[in-house]
């Protein structure tokens, strides 16, 4: 039952579409940009509703025949392009979905919307076969490309696209969101929003997983004290962290994050800036451990980590030389 009114943030791009519907002005394509968790598919799910609403005003009614079925998801000139392979979007798929399907008259409505979610995926021929299609659309088409990077689509396409980039929301917004509507205590929406620096869909993923809260206790837990460890617990820690080899990602999000606090403590010396702001005592404690150079060198090694776990290392192994070599980055 979405609406513009419901959505939080990207006033802009919402006023576009209304002024744009008003002087009844629109163009045959847009690119969304903006990072995974944004919220460029509700976004775009309300814009279509909107357009295709038989009332034809700039917000949609939620009552007519088409504004209903867009709710349910069987809109029929709303047309979601979907693809088989995981890490592409292929040409007969465009050709398909798009190319063909797009000759043909809306079924019921004033518009055919055709939405390609990931389109970074599509490969050069791909794009090079909706390019066509952008280049000569039919009067009735209007297709969006929602992306997390409008650079790897082709210049032609894009000057040929009117770009909207999702911006990153205010943190008000996102704590009431997370407090009031999800229900999420107070304390915890704080710590994720500023975690995930505007991106509502990240905030809400580890507030509300309840194995990110656990990371998290644990990486902070063994952060705190990792500089005084003797090798032994440095190799007990690396096996219990092993318990989350899965969100191995979140883990090294997290230690990057602490890392990144350490050095901004140690810049400003003021709890404002931190993302950590309840370890206050342990940031300014490290900040006094651990030099800019250590620092440095520690955030490069989780870099390094990240990389190495993509290429399926020894798990123990990899951690517990990490783990190593974070120690030895602080001062005697
Ligand atoms: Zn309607």
């Amino acid at each position: 039952m979405a609406g513009f009114e419901d959505i939080i943030g990207h006033e802009d791009i919402i006023q576009h579409f209304k002024m744009s519907i008003e002087r009844g002005k629109l163009s045959h394509a847009y690119i969304l940009n903006g990072e995974k968790g944004t919220g460029k598919k509700l976004v775009t799910r309300v814009i279509a509703k909107t357009l295709q609403c038989e009332q034809g005003t700039a917000d949609a009614c939620n009552a007519c025949r088409s504004c209903k079925q867009a709710d349910s998801g069987n809109q029929p000139d709303i047309i979601w392009v979907t693809h088989e392979k995981p890490s592409v979007i292929g040409v007969d798929e465009v050709r398909d979905q798009v190319n063909q399907d797009i000759t043909v008259k809306p079924y019921a409505s004033r518009y055919k919307i055709y939405i390609i979610p990931d389109a970074q995926l599509l490969n050069p021929q791909a794009q090079n076969a909706l390019l066509k299609t952008i280049e000569e659309p039919p009067e009735y088409a209007i297709i969006f490309l929602l992306t997390d990077n409008v650079d790897k689509l082709l210049p032609t396409i894009i000057s040929r696209c009117i770009v909207l980039n999702m911006k990153p929301l205010r943190e008000m917004d996102m704590l009431r969101y997370m407090t009031d509507v999800l229900g999420i205590p107070e304390e915890q929406a704080y710590f994720c929003e500023r975690f995930a620096f505007g991106n509502l869909g990240k905030a809400v993923r580890l507030a509300t997983s309840e194995n990110y809260q656990a990371i998290k206790e644990s990486s902070v837990r063994l952060l705190r004290n990792i500089y005084k460890m003797s090798t032994e617990e440095i190799i007990q820690a690396a096996k219990r962290l092993s318990e989350y080899k899965l969100e191995m990602q979140d883990l090294m999000d997290i230690m990057q994050m602490w890392y990144r606090d350490v050095l901004m403590f140690k810049i400003s010396n003021s709890v404002n800036q931190l993302v950590f702001r309840e370890e206050y005592q342990a940031m300014k404690q490290q900040s006094n451990k651990i030099s800019y150079e250590g620092v440095d060198n520690v955030i490069k090694a989780l870099d390094k980590m990240k990389v190495r776990l993509d290429a399926n290392v020894n798990f123990d192994v990899a951690m517990e030389l990490l783990l190593m070599t974070i120690k030895e980055n602080y001062n005697g």
